[in-house]
């Protein structure tokens, strides 16, 4: 059964009142595509606000409702630069009200040249001027004013404001309907949880801790019957056993010897591969430790077994960088690889998509590197046996997963993660994958020498840019994403790129970011890559993968604004050749404590798996709200710290419903969720997005 039949709040979110195309593009932007998604957008917080007659009376950053006249309009006439509206309170005082990326046309109309209306949001300064940037509220009325001092503060994109998303909330929550219960009664009962449709309506409506913990359950349930049931196809089914004779990996050109820790990796594959069942394994290694030559040797096995292999990348960045590499690696070897991306387009030989394509189908092609467009429908392989998904730990492993298994024969998997996530973690991302760590890296490399810098000696840190490149290295500068608009982080990138290029001169600086073009992103990665150009201007955008040994110099703008994690995976691009590698944290003026902290762990080590689990505690210790940022777990609503501590729980739990399914009297191998609980499951499957955990389904 379709879940739309089921029930109105898989409908199109549009199908809700006031929503039209202008609303479409910001709903998506946040991930709000259907109607249980509105419901399911739970508040970062409540702001407590307060009321007052003048600005005078509040302190900066505090949150005030606070009646302002505007006077006059200032934009700069840049799409990009801010639109502000000067206004004043009742007493004289100025106030900016800003807005990045915000049509004017619309705050135009929200506040008219010298009518009175009342403001809501948090009081900022710029310079010496008091300034509120994106209210939270402009409202006419003081008495609607009044009501909103106590509500819940969403996340919000660029063309949403609070009132909207909070009248599409209440649509959407008007809807819900009474669901089947799949939560045992006993668990519910001991832990004091609201039914579903209950803990949805307290979630939006205060801070209640029972229901956030209900939904995080149910979600956390979800992810782990939906890997379960992946683990529990892929061992009724029979794929390929692979055994190599070791011929072609003879042939590698190989400029050094493995580390141990590679050869336990690949001797734990070839074992795995032997077998019938097919593989399921995580290859987790910090960046640098080497996953490549893992990825390659195992391939390599599969076509000495006369098979053929596919390794899929996130990116088409990190597909030709890997195309690269591993026709360099293997071109003692004879084997055919070829390289299939999204566009169709690819490098090496000129070849024609066409001719791949045939390549595969006939088996002339032994390895296919590529994007998700590895496994469009219209690509058929001869003998496909293995698949290595690289660098998959934000989304979507079990849906890759899942791709993989829908031939007769699925193929072993071998799925890698430069993640070093905490243990508890791995459970939650992973499910039941066997593991293999990479926890040594290879020999010769140095430290990383970081450093915090304050954001006021930017000037010396230029200069050191500068003499670095002068001296022949390369350099990274890493801008944030974190603003509420991506276009927002863009401009100040782009900001950031225009003057160091103005100082180091055309044609030394490249700027990268998520809303190039991908052939102009290619290019100037591939001038950056060839060193041609030595300073590459970049958003997050090359967290991963992107592997030049030559840059040596990483500067992170507002590096505490970034999560440990993160910081970690961006200062991995450094330290990867012979020469001393520097990483240079730029801070802002003010820090949490929690942010000192993260910076000064920076500092102190290098151990990815050290600094994972100190994310953990780091950002799991933090109130009940506004903790929700589960950074690279596949969850949004579950926080970390709720996935520590409910996640065994819901594990246990998903075991048990699928070993009822597999002990309920058939012989046919099938999977299947049984009884009343069971049978609530799947919708539960459906309303976190696991359905592909469904496909799986006998009857499914
Ligand atoms: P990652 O695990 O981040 O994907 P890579 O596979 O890109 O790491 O390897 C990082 C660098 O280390 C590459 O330049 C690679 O050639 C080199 N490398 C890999 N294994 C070894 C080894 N055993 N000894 C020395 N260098 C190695
Ligand atoms: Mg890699």
């Amino acid at each position: 059964m379709r879940p739309e039949r089921l029930n109105p709040i898989f409908v199109s979110a549009d199908s809700l009142k006031g929503v039209g195309p202008g609303l479409a593009r910001p709903l998506d932007k946040l991930g709000l595509s259907r109607v249980k998604d509105i419901a399911y957008h739970l508040p970062d917080r409540f702001a407590v606000r307060r009321a007052v007659a003048e600005l005078n009376e509040a302190s900066v950053g505090e949150q005030v409702m606070v009646a302002l006249t505007p006077l006059e309009y200032r934009s700069s006439g840049s799409p990009r630069a801010p639109f502000r509206v000067m206004a004043q309170d009742a007493a004289g005082t100025a106030c900016a009200l800003t807005w990045f990326g915000r049509n004017t046309g619309w705050a135009k109309k929200t506040l008219p040249l010298g009518e009175k209306r009342w403001v809501a949001g948090r009081l900022g300064q710029f310079g010496t001027l008091l300034q509120i940037v994106h209210p939270d509220h402009v409202t006419e009325d003081g008495a609607v004013a009044l009501g909103q001092l106590h509500e819940a503060v969403y996340p919000l994109s660029e063309g949403l404001t609070q009132n909207r998303l909070a009248a599409l909330v209440a649509q959407a929550l008007a809807l819900l309907p009474d669901l089947p219960e799949w939560i045992d009664p006993g668990l519910m009962a001991r832990h004091g949880w609201p039914a579903w449709a209950q803990a949805l309506h307290e979630a939006h409506r205060g801070e209640h801790e029972a229901a956030r913990d209900r939904l995080a359950y149910d979600e956390l349930l979800a992810n782990a019957l939906a890997l379960m049931l992946v683990r529990e196809s892929g061992r009724s089914r029979r794929g390929t056993p692979l055994v190599g004779d070791g011929r072609l990996r003879a042939k590698l050109n190989l400029p050094f010897a493995l580390t141990g820790a590679q050869q336990r990796s690949i001797e734990e594959i070839a074992g795995d591969v032997a077998q019938e069942a097919p593989m399921l394994r995580l290859l987790q290694g910090d960046v640098g430790s080497g996953k490549t030559v893992v990825a390659l040797s195992a391939m390599l096995l599969a076509v000495e077994a006369g098979a053929q292999a596919a390794l899929l990348a996130p990116t088409e960045i990190l597909a030709r960088q890997h195309y690269d590499t591993l026709s360099r690696l293997a071109s003692g070897t004879g084997v055919n690889i070829a390289l299939l991306t999204g566009r169709g387009s690819l490098r090496g030989g000129g070849r024609a998509r066409e001719s791949i394509l045939m390549g595969l189908m006939d088996g002339s092609i032994d390895i296919c590197i590529g994007t998700h467009a590895i496994f469009q429908d219209s690509v058929t392989y001869r003998n496909l046996a293995l698949v290595v998904i690289d660098e998959q730990h934000r989304f979507g492993v079990g849906q890759r997963l899942m791709l993989t298994q829908k031939g007769r024969r699925p193929p072993h998997c071998l799925a890698m993660t430069a993640t070093p996530i905490p243990r508890s973690l791995t459970l939650a991302q992973y499910g039941e994958m066997d593991v293999s760590r990479l926890d040594e890296l290879p020999p010769g490399r140095q430290a990383i020498d970081t450093r915090v810098v304050a954001l006021d000696r930017i000037e010396d840190v230029i200069a050191a840019l500068g003499r670095h490149i002068a001296g022949g290295g390369q350099a990274y500068w890493v801008c944030p994403m974190v603003r509420e608009s991506e276009t927002d982080d863009i401009a100040a990138a782009e900001a950031r790129y225009a003057e160091l290029k103005a100082l180091f001169g055309e044609g030394v600086a490249v700027l990268v970011h998520g809303q190039l073009r991908p052939e102009a992103k290619d290019a100037a990665m591939a001038r950056f890559a060839s060193g041609a150009a030595k300073l590459l201007v970049a958003t997050t955008v090359i967290e991963v993968g992107v592997d030049v040994p030559n840059s040596t110099l990483m500067v992170i703008e507002q590096a505490e604004r970034f999560g440990l994690a993160q910081l970690h995976q961006l200062r991995g691009r450094v330290g990867r050749g012979t020469e001393k590698s520097t990483c240079l944290l730029l801070r802002g003026e003010t820090l949490s404590e929690v942010a000192r902290e993260r910076l000064a762990l920076m500092r102190e080590t290098q151990d990815g798996f050290r600094l994972a689990e100190e994310d953990l505690r780091l950002r799991g210790g933090g109130e009940l709200l506004g903790t929700r940022q589960s950074g690279d777990t596949p969850f949004r609503v579950a926080s970390l710290e709720q996935i520590g501590r409910l996640l065994p729980l819901a594990h246990d739990d998903a075991r048990l419903l699928v070993e009822r399914g597999r002990n309920d009297g058939r012989n046919d191998d099938s999977v299947a969720l049984v009884g009343e609980r069971g049978e609530a499951a799947r919708v539960l499957l459906y309303l976190f997005e696991r359905d592909w955990g469904v496909q799986l389904l006998r009857g499914g």
